[in-house]
């Protein structure tokens, strides 16, 4: 009884999945519920069981990353991907899974140790290498970074300059700069959000100090709103626009790297009040875009991009020829069981 039988070739998107270790805070029997195959030898597989009261649930992914997995590892297996973006693709790598799992791991790991960093400086750091080495070739690069959160429905600009104070002065007004950013697509393709910030960027060194001060504009909101970073859905962007100067020839590639909400269901947080409707705002993006990627999946003429706020943000990188990988992130604590059912039923929905 395999939830996702044999995989056949879905376009453009992919599913991986990737174990974290057990914890010396995880509670209980230090013994994973979770069994991603191969083990030990090998970190990179494409099954995963589940083991819950005796019964065991088997699941397939495009790839699967045990608990032993490496950062460079797991980069390897998604370098391609991002290169593509350099040559004029639009893509977006989601990381999905209950807060505790390893998303921010996943995409920002520890920057303070180089073996230890995640998805997105690795990123930054393949790509500005590479530009540089086509620059031989008559390629010319412009990069421009955003960061945004989405937070209740509402997006928050991570490198407004304003942004620190606004929310000093406004504290948990849910729209905290008081601005509504709006969302508009242009014909060729391009999304803008009014008012937000967009930076030109021409060095890693840069793009570390934004990533740097949007960590600092997410944990100032912590504070004051409940750890809100897990519970708002973080969007990286890099667009890049290429000219050749000798055979003119362009490109327009974009990269989204987005750390999306802690997907725990609600019986599991106890909410009630903010926190209801946070969890709620959570629960409606996130089948959006379950619902998203399975239409885009399944090639359904209509596509619901509209029902959230992400969504319709990412519309130009999800659908067409754009490429979409998710990764779902799995606790091996027993006491995760649930939900990491959860994760792996919502992930085999959209793979
Ligand atoms: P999430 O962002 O999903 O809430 P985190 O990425 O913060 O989860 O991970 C929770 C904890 O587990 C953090 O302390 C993180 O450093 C650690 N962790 C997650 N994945 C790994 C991994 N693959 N190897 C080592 N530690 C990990
Ligand atoms: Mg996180």
């Amino acid at each position: 009884k395999l939830h996702n039988t044999i995989l056949e070739l879905k376009g453009n998107i992919r599913v991986f999945c990737r174990v974290r270790p057990l914890l010396p805070d995880d509670g209980g029997r230090q013994e994973p519920s979770v069994i991603a195959y191969p083990t030990s030898t090998e970190s990179l597989g494409r099954g995963i069981d589940v083991v819950q009261s005796g019964n065991k649930h088997p699941f397939t992914f495009d790839k699967v990353f045990d608990h032993g997995a490496s950062q460079e590892e797991v980069f390897f297996e998604i370098s391609q991907l991002v290169q593509s973006a350099l040559d004029g693709y639009k893509v977006c790598i989601f990381a999905y899974g209950q807060t505790g799992s390893g998303k921010t791991y996943t995409m920002m790991g520890r920057p303070e140790a180089p073996e230890q960093k995640g998805l997105i400086p690795r990123s930054l750091e393949q790509i500005f290498k590479t530009s540089q080495s086509l620059s031989a070739k008559g390629w010319k690069y412009k990069m421009q970074v955003s960061m945004l959160e989405i937070y209740n429905e509402s997006i928050r600009d991570l490198l407004s300059a304003n942004r620190t104070i606004a929310i000093e002065s406004v504290r948990a007004d849910s729209n905290t700069s008081g601005r509504q950013y709006t969302i508009t697509h242009d014909v060729n393709g391009n999304t803008h959000v009014s008012d937000l910030t967009i930076v030109d960027v021409c060095s890693i060194g840069q793009i570390s100090s934004l990533l740097q001060q949007a960590a600092q504009s997410r944990s100032v909101g912590k504070t004051h709103m409940n750890e809100q970073s897990s519970r708002s859905h973080f969007v990286f962007t890099l667009r890049i626009s290429g000219v050749n100067e000798s055979t003119e020839q362009q490109v327009q590639g974009v990269l989204n790297l987005i750390d999306l909400a802690g997907s725990e269901r609600l019986s599991r947080s106890g909410a009630t009040g903010e926190r209801l409707k946070e969890t709620q705002a959570i629960n409606k993006s996130l089948s959006a875009l379950s619902d998203v990627i399975f239409a885009l999946a399944k090639k359904e003429d209509h596509v619901p991009f509209r029902n959230s706020k992400l969504t319709y943000l990412l519309q130009p990188c999800l659908g067409g020829d754009s490429k979409t990988l998710m990764f779902v992130n799995i606790s091996p604590d027993p006491s995760s069981t649930g939900e990491s059912l959860c994760s792996l039923r919502f992930a085999a929905r959209v793979n």
